[in-house]
């Protein structure tokens, strides 16, 4: 049974890498871009999680929420806010959101707080693993596991979530500095040097010659792009 998220968002760009980036997780993902249209679609249809943007043309995000509350639905809601509406934000968590992120945010911030709040509502509810697989290279997502050739490959934390950044953005050119932003966010005050050390253990461990690699390839004077 697939997991149904609907997500009410104006913006059209945040709701189409937010709807791409569920969507490659494994949920069912519906967009509605104004607050009519998300509150028909909320109120008509059965959802296992909403993420509500506050302002919204039509009804706003408090008022979608309220009305799913008043339908009797238990579904968590995550609501989206603007950084200076801290007093709605108080607002929206007694209207029966569950949980709300502060615009702008990150993307694994996002996906960490849908996973809690679908845990938190019941078994099931979080899709299986995602699985990728380059020649004799799989990495699968969920279960944080690396293989070559079938062989577990060893892998830290922050090399795995650099792996999964360049996998997951395989065929763009990545700056040093996106990485370091995307994937050191919490980290002390790492530098680009940081990166390419990172980059350099990575292919030591999945390139099958990592003075030629095939996969993590150097873009001269910008960055890295994995190619798969
Ligand atoms: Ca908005």
């Amino acid at each position: 049974m697939e997991t149904r998220i609907l997500i009410v968002e104006d913006e059209a760009g945040l709701a189409t890498t937010l709807k791409d980036r569920l969507h490659k997780e494994g949920y069912a993902v519906s967009v509605a871009r104004d607050g009519n249209a998300g509150m028909d679609l909320a109120t008509r249809e059965p959802f296992d999680l909403l993420i509500l943007d506050l302002m919204l043309p039509g009804q706003n995000g408090l008022a979608i929420c309220e009305k799913v509350r008043q339908l009797g639905s238990n579904a968590p809601i995550l609501m989206l806010t603007a950084r200076r509406q801290t007093m709605d934000k108080v607002i929206g968590l007694q209207t029966g959101a569950d949980d709300y992120l502060t615009k702008p945010f990150k993307m694994v911030e996002l996906l960490a707080r849908v996973n809690a709040l679908l845990r938190r509502a019941g078994p099931g509810k979080i899709p299986a693993a995602t699985r990728y697989q380059f020649g004799d290279l799989q990495i699968d997502t969920r279960s944080t596991e690396v293989t070559r050739g079938g062989r577990p490959v060893p892998m830290s934390a922050k090399e795995f979530h650099l792996l999964q950044y360049f996998v997951e953005h395989r065929g763009a050119t990545l700056s040093r500095d996106e990485l370091l932003r995307e994937v050191w966010e919490y980290g002390g005050l790492p530098t680009t040097r940081t990166v390419d050390v990172h980059v350099a253990w990575l292919r030591q461990k999945i390139e099958k010659d990592p003075k030629s690699p095939q996969l993590i390839l150097t873009i001269v004077g910008l960055g890295y792009k994995f190619v798969g």
